[in-house]
């Protein structure tokens, strides 16, 4: 029988994701489903304030933990940018980086912005994402992934999302944008965590 793991979000576009990274990565016996799948009322609100990607993963999983059945796996991510020249900025900042309501756009036109005028050499950044599951125990296992690259000086690409076409992954001349899902799947941070995840349940 599959083991069920409930997301943490109210996000369908993240379960989907979940569930294509459950391919790549092979792991056929875990279920992923929403909160709304378990609970008329979905993913309860929780105010992600704890100035950390753990901590912020950790007020999600708990708050939903409380109302799904014990026998659940509850598994909650927090991600985001960082940018060495803006001292790690935005960080837990990086969904509302040009404000509450900003859209992707806004957000990547902030980063360009406060990175005008800072050479290419200097224009390091890295992703992060961090996995939190709590197990039916109650017992929890972080899984980190984090991938190194670069902000590019202009947006490039069609694909992807949030912040993909500016970010030049290491070894790369393109955007995440610019890069197949497929290969993104395997060098990103969400990839590389999902891939600890992964070997969690083998
Ligand atoms: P969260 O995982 O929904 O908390 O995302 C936090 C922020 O990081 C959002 O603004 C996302 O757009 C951004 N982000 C996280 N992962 C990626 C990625 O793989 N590509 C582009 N933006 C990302």
């Amino acid at each position: 029988m599959k083991k069920t793991v409930v997301i943490a979000t109210g996000n369908a576009h993240k379960v989907e994701e979940f569930n294509r990274l459950a391919q790549v990565f092979s792991l056929p016996g875990i279920r992923f489903v929403s909160a709304k799948e378990v609970r008329a009322e979905g993913m309860p609100p929780v105010v992600e304030d704890s100035g950390s990607f753990l901590g912020n993963a950790r007020l999600k999983a708990h708050a939903l933990k409380q109302c799904v059945p014990a026998d659940c796996f509850v598994l909650a991510d927090d991600s985001g940018l960082c940018v060495d020249a803006l001292h790690g900025a935005p960080g837990v900042e990086t969904a509302y980086y040009a404000g509450p309501e900003a859209s992707a756009e806004e957000n990547r036109a902030k980063l360009l912005a406060a990175l005008s005028g800072v050479p290419e050499n200097a224009r390091g950044a890295h992703f992060v994402c961090l996995l939190l599951l709590i197990s039916p125990d109650g017992t929890e296992t972080v899984f980190e992934g984090t991938c190194k690259g670069a902000i590019a000086t202009a947006e490039s690409g069609n694909g992807g999302f949030g912040y993909d076409p500016v970010f030049i992954p290491s070894g790369f001349s393109k955007t995440f944008a610019e890069i197949d899902g497929f290969t993104k799947d395997r060098l990103s941070h969400r990839g590389k965590a999902f891939s600890a995840l992964a070997k969690f349940f083998v």
